[in-house]
This record gives C-alpha cells, structure tokens and sequence, in this order.
C-alpha cells in the first residue's frame, strides 16, 4: 500500500522539514511511549471500556515539529479490540504525507503492533494478552461490492485509513500508531503478528 506512489524524497516545497530531522524526532518520540507503554500495561489496572485518553505523538500543523498531544480513542464497542501501543515503525509515506490532503492534529503511524488490553463483547479472533498488528486501514463500509471481495481498501463509500481519516464509527478522525492506546474494529486487526518472533521488526510486516 505504501508504495502506491514513488516519487522522490528530494521534491519537498520549502515548508516541509528536511526528511531526516523528521526521522531524528520521529525516532526519539516513538522510542518514549513504548517504553512507557511496556512499564505501564504491568501497573495499571484493566483498562475497562473507555473511551480512553492517550498519550500520542503529531503535529497541529504543516509546519509544527512533531510533539506530545493528548487525544481520545472511543469507547470499546461490541466488534472492537483496544491495544496497548508496544512497537510502530517509521514508514516514507508517514513522513511525506503520501495519503493525500492530511487533517491537522495528525497522528502518523501504520505499522503498529499492540498487545489486547480489552476485547468488544462480540469479538471472537481476540482475548486479553493476544499480540494484534494494524496496518494503514481501520475500518470500510463492510457492504459494498469490493468489500464483499475483500478489497476493503477499494471502499466504495470510503476506506477509513488508521490515520487522518473520519472514524465512522465515533464520528471526529482517525490517529495513529504513535500513541498509547488503540480502540480498531476486530476486523481491521491482524492476528499473529510477529508472535513468536521479534515484535519491534514485525511492524514492517503490517504496512
Ligand atoms: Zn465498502
Ligand atoms: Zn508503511
């Protein structure tokens, strides 16, 4: 998905940061939550069913640096699982805005593996503890044509993307993986993502 467009890193107008301090705050603010999140998932109680303020990691504007924001992930719903944040990687099209027109707060962010903190009472692929991935899409109509063919991401009515996207569910816009805490339809998370295996380089596998 991220490679649907291939154009060089070097055409950036003047207001886009040099891609490599992008990549140096980049990398210090992931680093931070994760390890945050490590320590807190062993203290904190069950999360219950939100919604959830978190902790993250955007920028409020084309020309603002990467920063701490607080936003609110949605109430637990029957179909959806809350992850607790342990690993996102920095992909090209995260920093170069490759998804189009972006909607400002954003929270990049899409390749993302969490543990389950809390499950929907209708979700069957997932239980507290499971390791789940997501990828650049939480959600699409479910009824369409393509979608029906398993082409979520050729939506007819409109592929909600992890980040930038409006949430159909709750309304307001999608954030992403630089965060704390994820609220994704059962559906949209992947299962088994780097279980077993090394969870940080699993992120990759997601994009
Ligand atoms: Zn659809
Ligand atoms: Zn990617």
């Amino acid at each position: 998905m991220c490679n649907r467009r291939n154009e060089s890193h070097d055409e950036h107008g003047p207001a886009v940061p040099d891609r490599r301090e992008v990549l140096r705050a980049g990398a210090a603010l992931v680093a931070a939550p994760l390890l945050v999140g490590v320590t807190a998932r062993a203290q904190t109680p069950p999360a219950g069913n939100g919604p959830y303020a978190t902790r993250a990691c955007g920028a409020t504007s084309a020309k603002s640096p990467l920063g701490p924001l607080q936003i609110q992930r949605r109430a637990l719903g029957p179909n959806d699982v809350l992850l607790d944040l342990l690993y996102c990687g920095i992909c090209h099209s995260d920093i170069h805005s490759d998804w189009g027109p972006t909607r400002y707060p954003v929270v990049p962010g899409h390749e993302i593996v969490g543990r389950v903190g809390a499950v929907g009472s209708k979700v069957t692929k997932f239980r507290v503890g499971d390791l789940g991935g997501v990828g650049c899409m939480v959600n699409s109509c479910g009824t369409c044509e393509n979608c029906l063919a398993d082409r979520e991401q050729n939506c007819l009515n409109g592929t909600t993307f992890t980040y930038a996207s409006e949430d159909r569910i709750s309304g307001g816009q999608t954030f992403g993986g630089y965060s704390d805490k994820m609220v994704v339809t059962e559906k949209f998370v992947i299962g088994d993502t780097a279980q077993g295996r090394d969870q940080e380089a699993g992120t990759g596998t997601v994009c």
